[in-house]
């Protein structure tokens, strides 16, 4: 039978060689109200979510052939779909690097089902409850919440959807400071003092990284703060290496 009933729910994609654990996890996603399906390596991952185009992604990191990070890097290349990252290594390089490939959020192995869910709900509502409202300019840095489109000069940058999300709070805040924690409820909606801390400053860096350093301020000691990309301020600027 078909069904246009089911069209506001909301579909996952669970990259997991562990067969096990993939079933587990879409047996409780399915519970908690979503359309999920598991596929149980790298490639599989990327072929599936080319057709699937599911809301959201749940990967591990640790898989046969493609690496998870190396999923991400695909499946976002195509089309930006929001990641949340299993982990078994709790070593913060390796949430760090999956954070700069896209990832959007990561828990580490083992966690509880209904963790998983919140971080699930977490990631989808961060995504989606971005307000549609307005235009922001600051310097050349064009933001369009209806579009979410992104602009440097005129140019298309494309941002993974936390870094819009980041940006887009930065932007509102019309450069007041915020604090790590203003960004983490506001972006994340979720306080997790010390890792949190370091997720923002990943994702800040992956915002500086496509809209040059200058676009975020650092205020030492407090946060972060818009800034104009074509202002360069000296403090923000990486150390000067311009051999390429
Ligand atoms: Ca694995």
């Amino acid at each position: 039978m078909t069904s246009n009933a089911s069209t506001a729910r909301k579909t996952i994609l669970v990259v997991e060689d562990e067969v096990d654990i993939a079933n587990a996890i879409v047996e409780r996603l399915v519970k908690s109200g979503y359309r999920a399906e598991a596929v149980h390596d790298g490639l599989a991952g990327v072929e599936r979510c080319r057709v699937l185009k599911p809301d959201l992604v749940i990967l591990d990191l640790l898989l046969p052939g493609l690496s998870g990070h190396e999923v991400c890097r695909e499946i976002q290349r195509d089309r930006r779909v929001p990641v949340l990252m299993l982990t078994a290594l709790d070593s913060e390089a390796d949430v760090l690097v999956g954070l700069r490939m896209g990832a959007d959020d990561y828990l580490t192995k083992p966690f509880s089902p209904r963790e998983l869910v919140a971080r699930v709900e977490a990631v989808l509502r961060r995504v989606s409850n971005q307000p549609d409202r307005t235009e922001h300019r600051i310097g050349g840095i064009t933001l369009d919440e209806a579009t979410r489109r992104v602009e440097l000069d005129g140019a298309e940058v494309h941002l993974t959807p936390t870094e819009f999300a980041l940006l887009a709070a930065l932007m509102r805040s019309d450069g007041a400071v915020m604090t790590r924690s203003d960004l983490l409820a506001e972006v994340w909606r979720y306080t997790n003092d010390d890792s949190g801390a370091r997720t923002v400053d990943s994702h800040i860096r992956g915002v500086r990284r496509k809209l040059g350093d200058g676009c975020v301020r650092t205020v030492h000691g407090v946060g972060y703060a818009i800034g104009d990309p074509q202002a360069n301020d000296p403090s923000t600027a990486p150390p000067s290496d311009s051999a390429s």
